[in-house]
């Protein structure tokens, strides 16, 4: 079902949001280099592939616009469209 894979990309986005946010609120990192794992925003419903951002990488990407991807992986259809609605 299409509706349920806007669920799940949407479940990524927000895990990725929430990393960052732990991340910010602990002050865990200890240096701008220090980098985590956020999951690949490719849309795919049984993509696991983690990427590796440092934090401010990460929110470079979001400040243009842009998911994350894991080496290889691009946006489906559905994730363009749904991008399309929302932006
Ligand atoms: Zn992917």
């Amino acid at each position: 079902m299409a509706d349920r894979r806007t669920e799940s990309s949407a479940t990524r986005r927000e895990l990725n949001r929430n990393v960052r946010m732990a991340v910010k609120r602990f002050d865990l990192s200890g240096t701008d280099e220090e980098t985590w794992d956020f999951l690949c925003e490719c849309g795919l419903d049984d993509c696991q592939e983690w990427v590796t951002l440092q934090v401010t990488e990460y929110e470079s990407l979001q400040r243009m616009a842009e998911p994350i991807l894991a080496p290889g992986h691009t946006v489906t259809e559905g994730e363009k469209a749904r991008k399309l609605r929302v932006g």
